[in-house]
């Protein structure tokens, strides 16, 4: 049996809570998330829905004030801050000019219709995204005397990569948006797994010699990694 939503009443006000059923979930629990965009219900295999509707009740004032927390949702536009490489960029707009997408000196410049600029810049990302992570893959799967099989760059909701049991790679387009050695990081770690497909002490130590930078990353990504999920 598979989740659906809780819609909760709060002083008013309407609360969906997607439900999600977990095999390895001991006890029933309540996730806010950036990464979801909002609130998570767990239940444990023996959990019935109700309980985790009566778990969530109880919890409201929390939920509230958690999901009141989290900070918005940053749609692409004229004028927001984008981080780009680690470093804040302002998206400037920029009708007349006949160029795609650029960045310069702190700007990254969308020429074009309004409408079409958060669309425009999102390709431009995942373009980018594309040509920062395959020589990476190329030169680090070498390194380890494995080919690497597809790289997609895709639109994850919580992941930063991913390696399938064929060997193909699949990143998130958001790592763009984050320093370049936290990209580096991702892309070992997913290459690391055409070695071994687990997380054991040997995979981390594969890991440390394709990226110098690992202990950074994975630091960075826990403070930093969910803000990104705001930004699109
Ligand atoms: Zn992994």
């Amino acid at each position: 049996m598979t989740g659906g939503t809780a819609v909760l009443n709060v002083d008013g006000r309407d609360i969906e809570v997607a439900i999600r059923r977990s095999a390895r979930a001991r006890r029933i629990a309540i996730r806010v998330d950036q990464a979801i965009g909002g609130a998570e219900l767990v239940l444990p295999p023996r959990a019935s829905k109700r309980d985790g509707i009566a778990f969530l009740k109880e919890r409201a004032d929390w939920l509230v004030d958690r999901l009141g927390a989290l900070p918005a949702f940053v749609p692409f536009g004229d004028g927001v801050v984008l981080p780009y490489r680690g470093v804040d960029h302002l998206i400037s707009h920029e009708p007349s000019a006949r160029r795609g997408v650029w960045s310069e000196a702190g700007r990254i410049c969308v020429s074009g219709q309004a409408d079409y600029l958060a669309r425009r810049l999102h390709d431009w990302l995942r373009r980018d995204a594309r040509a920062a992570v395959s020589p990476l893959v190329v030169e680090k799967a070498a390194r380890l005397g494995r080919r690497a099989g597809r790289i997609s760059i895709r639109n994850q909701k919580s992941r930063w990569g991913s390696c399938s049991s064929t060997g193909n790679l699949s990143f998130n387009w958001r790592l763009v948006l984050a320093p370049p050695e936290v990209l580096d990081y991702v892309v070992a770690h997913e290459v690391g797994h055409l070695a071994q497909p687990n997380h054991s002490p040997a995979f981390w130590t594969v890991v440390d010699r394709l990226s110098e930078y690992t202990d950074f990353g994975r630091a960075w990504l826990r403070e930093n990694g969910a803000d990104l999920f705001r930004y699109g």
